[in-house]
């Protein structure tokens, strides 16, 4: 995937570095202050460190830019600030085309832990979007999971291994574009349509809408490559089935495995792997955003 020299977005929220290194010692803190309050007062461990990390997280959410970035994590964050902009310049004229503006979301970058508006995040839990701060919440620690552990490495594309482009990004830019779509479906109006619908079935028709809003979300990721194709003829061979191998490693398994039973708002079962793969590629083939009915049509 070529992605050097393009504009880098200024959405990108930097928590990580000296910010971070300022949340591990405050979490040691607040898990000291969670036992105290167990053994003295009879308050239950979990909820009073979740207490005091909400208190810190506000304490720090102005958090200035970190300080102390590795050139890894600088790459890092040029490369989703790279992505972030390509999804903006993507949306914007299809939403004017809609008759709609496009309000891009912030992507929060963090290293271990951060408060969200939906609870607090860990990098366990894997990428997710957060509908009710309109951020998309990424620990970089994940990439890097997906290339050692979950083997998204590029590594059948020899052409990739051959340059410089760091490998299996391009499933890190599907990544960030899948949760983008969450955020188009929340413009959209979409996501609070299925938070009703849900509301109103059972458990189980209610899993089977969530799974048709995670193929859009694929979906919509497939008409952000397609746009951007058109736009900076970005892809490179391999990249396509690289994204295909990452949708079908990154799915509620792998999520529900890592994650500690916190609030996972991206662990609704995402679908088939063959599911996820045909409705990325029916956005990638049409680019065009009325092909992605997952809810009118069969998955
Ligand atoms: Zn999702």
């Amino acid at each position: 995937m070529r992605w050097k020299g393009r504009r880098i977005s200024s959405n990108v929220e930097d928590r990580r570095g000296g910010g971070g290194v300022r949340a591990g010692g405050i979490s040691i803190i607040g898990l000291v202050v969670a036992f105290v309050a167990w053994k003295f007062f009879g308050v239950d461990p979990q909820q009073a460190y979740q207490a005091t990390q909400q208190v810190t997280a506000s304490q720090q959410s102005n958090a200035t830019a970190p300080e102390s970035l590795t050139a890894e994590q600088k790459e890092a964050s040029d490369f989703v600030g790279t992505v972030l902009a390509d999804t903006e310049d993507v949306w914007t004229p299809i939403f004017k085309q809609l008759g709609k503006s496009y309000t891009p979301p912030k992507l929060v970058l963090f290293s271990g832990i951060a408060q969200s508006g939906c609870g607090t995040a860990q990098s366990a839990m894997g990428p997710f979007y957060c509908p009710a701060d309109q951020k998309v919440y990424i620990d970089t620690e994940f990439f890097k999971d997906m290339r050692q552990q979950m083997g998204i490495s590029g590594e059948q594309n020899q052409t990739e291994l051959s340059r410089e482009d760091q490998a299996g990004d391009f499933a890190q830019a599907y990544v960030v574009a899948h949760e983008v779509g969450h955020h188009v479906q929340t413009l959209l109006g979409i996501s609070s349509q299925v938070q009703q619908a849900r509301a109103q079935v059972s458990q189980r028709e209610g899993n089977q809408l969530s799974v048709r809003q995670e193929l859009q979300a694929d979906c919509l990721a497939g008409i952000w490559a397609s746009h951007n194709q058109q736009r900076t003829q970005f892809l490179e061979q391999g990249d396509i089935e690289e994204a295909m191998d990452a949708a079908q490693k990154i799915g509620d398994d792998y999520l529900q495995k890592r994650s500690t039973g916190q609030v996972v708002p991206d662990s609704f079962t995402h679908g088939s792997s063959e599911q996820r793969m045909h409705w990325f590629q029916v956005g990638l083939k049409t680019g065009d955003i009325n092909q992605c009915d997952t809810f009118n049509n069969p998955v």
